[in-house]
């Protein structure tokens, strides 16, 4: 707690002097008049956007007099009379030239209301304490400067990227929700075509903001700083931090929802005791506009939801709060009400209290696999031999049949154990009936934490990996 960590700044030995001999200002491109008299010419090509991993350069063109750039990205090179480059440099610009494909809806009344702006920033894989840990700067001058609250028990709904993502901006269910180890009801997938097309026609929540007409909605997903390693997040902090102080006076009239997906899932740290929560666990901090930063009941209710079991649900049942309910009471009213009603995702605003009904957050309630779930059971270690061996038995048997189910065992090893590390039954497991066993398989060194039920019949099922 409030130390300061400088890391090694990879930039040291950049010449942070040096700057472009073109400019792009307001989406016109010229040579830096300054600069003109120590080139010969210089000439530049825009990068046609394709989609969000290609792009294709056009044809280059002398940059004589002022031009327009109708794309993104441009490059621009500039050489000196005997033929050399004296600058390189790539800029980059929003261009706002596509015009939007979503018709504005009228009927939906809510044109003339005041709404501030969305702005949802997603580190992909960044979880609630190694944020903490990782942009202790940011998240700091966000709590101090800006209203914000950290939520400290989102619980992802899925492993990875895609069903966290379908149940935050669609409030979709993709994968079924596996709970027999909890002793509830499993749930089936609500949606399951998610990969047969575009989602343009789907009530995609920034697509739904759009059809209002006024507010800006702002999704942004970086992968790149923190998706591999959870390591090199630390030389970002500066980075975030000054882009909100720089943004601060835009964003005091926005929702700024800071958060990840999921906890890391790669990287030596992934191997650490503490992942084990982590990767269940992304972070969420929303900071309020100002004018709301001082809304008793407001206040009142995220104090009280930031310490609530929560899912990517109830992060989406927000926005839906937020784009129709909320603007009904020009934000004044943040009463008890059921957003989402009827809902089996159990999905309710966090800016409200919780309706009774979805006041228990338990692993039971959350329609999460038993295995991802945050709550912590009490469990004692197994020395039973005969046990331990019929347990690893039974999970590699599940292990490599999950493989064979899911049609890569052609492509795969069978697994085989190499060493286990730790085998517990959740107390009193004459009551529970369930047993979590840890190994590493020889073919990969991959670690695997099986959940396995035993029924009545003494036969053992697996309740999630
Ligand atoms: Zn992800």
């Amino acid at each position: 707690m409030g130390m300061t960590v400088d890391w090694d700044n990879p930039m040291a030995n950049c010449n942070r002097n040096h700057t472009p001999y073109t400019i792009l200002k307001d989406g016109w491109l010229s040579i830096d008049p300054e600069r003109k008299s120590q080139v010969d010419y210089c000439r530049a090509r825009t990068y046609e956007y394709i989609n969000p991993e290609k792009s294709r350069p056009r044809s280059w063109f002398n940059l004589v007099e002022k031009m327009q750039i109708d794309q993104d990205i441009v490059k621009t090179e500039c050489y000196s009379k005997d033929g050399k480059i004296v600058d390189q440099w790539l800029h980059t610009q929003i261009y706002e030239g596509n015009p939007s494909t979503v018709e504005v809806d009228k009927s939906l009344g809510n044109g003339t209301n005041f709404r501030p702006d969305i702005v949802m920033i997603v580190l992909d894989s960044v979880s609630s304490t190694q944020a903490r840990r990782s942009l202790p700067r940011t998240l700091s001058y966000l709590e101090t400067q800006m209203g914000g609250m950290h939520f400290h028990h989102l619980n992802k709904v899925g492993e990875n990227t895609s069903p966290n993502a379908y149940a935050m901006l669609l409030g979709w269910r993709i994968y079924s929700a596996n709970r027999k180890a909890v002793n509830a009801k499993d749930l089936r997938p609500d949606h399951d075509k998610i990969c047969s097309g575009w989602r343009d026609k789907d009530p995609v929540i920034f697509r739904e903001y759009e059809k209002i007409g006024i507010p800006k909605f702002l999704l942004h997903w970086s992968c790149e700083a923190s998706h591999d390693l959870p390591n090199p997040l630390y030389h970002t902090d500066q980075d975030y931090l000054n882009f909100f102080q720089k943004n601060k006076p835009i964003l005091d009239n926005a929702f700024l929802f800071v958060m990840g997906d999921h906890g890391p899932r790669f990287g030596t740290p992934s191997k650490a005791e503490l992942n084990k929560r982590e990767i269940n666990n992304p972070l969420l901090h929303i900071s309020l506009p100002k004018f709301l930063r001082n809304h008793t009941q407001l206040i009142k209710n995220l104090q009280e939801n930031s310490i609530r079991l929560l899912t990517q649900f109830d992060v989406h049942a927000t926005l839906v709060d937020l784009l129709k309910f909320a603007p009904e009471s020009n934000f004044t009213d943040f009463s008890e009400f059921d957003v989402m009603e009827g809902n089996e995702n159990n999905g309710t605003s966090i800016f409200r209290p919780f309706p009774e009904k979805f006041q228990k957050r338990t692993c039971q309630t959350i329609p999460v696999n038993a295995a991802y779930c945050l709550c912590e059971y009490k469990k004692e270690n197994i020395d039973d031999a005969m046990l331990i061996e019929k347990l690893s038995k039974v999970a590699l048997e599940k292990l490599n049949g999950y493989l064979r189910e899911n049609g890569v065992s052609g492509s795969c090893e069978t697994l085989t154990l190499d060493k286990i590390k730790s085998v517990k039954s959740f107390i009193p497991v004459e009551k529970t009936n369930l047993y979590e066993i840890h190994f590493i398989v020889k073919e990969s060194k991959g670690e695997f934490r099986v959940l396995l039920k035993k029924d009545s019949n003494g036969v053992f099922h697996r309740e999630g990996f």
